[in-house]
């Protein structure tokens, strides 16, 4: 594994993916953990975006023992009730 990671073939339509660094949202159970600035590979063709396993596996230990950057209050949505509020 000698290829540099940046020419890494897009696992959809096989287009050649560029670094990047995007927000990433991970969810568990009720809670919502935002990562910024995780590098990430974007695919020129589709625009999917792809993570590298080892860097899914380090937001998973940034859940368990990290320690953020800061607190967001995240409004939450029941639909029907706030519809029926909004008129
Ligand atoms: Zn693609």
């Amino acid at each position: 594994m000698t290829q540099p990671s940046h020419n890494q073939r897009c696992g959809l339509c096989g287009g050649t993916c560029e670094a990047t660094t995007i927000t990433h949202e991970e969810r568990r159970g009720t809670h919502l953990y935002v990562f910024e600035n995780v590098p990430a590979k974007i695919c020129g063709e589709c625009r999917e975006i792809w993570i590298d396993e080892e860097v899914l596996q380090q937001i998973d230990q940034l859940i368990e023992t990290g320690v953020p950057e800061r607190k967001v209050e995240t409004p939450v949505y029941d639909f029907p009730r706030a519809i029926a509020h909004a008129h």
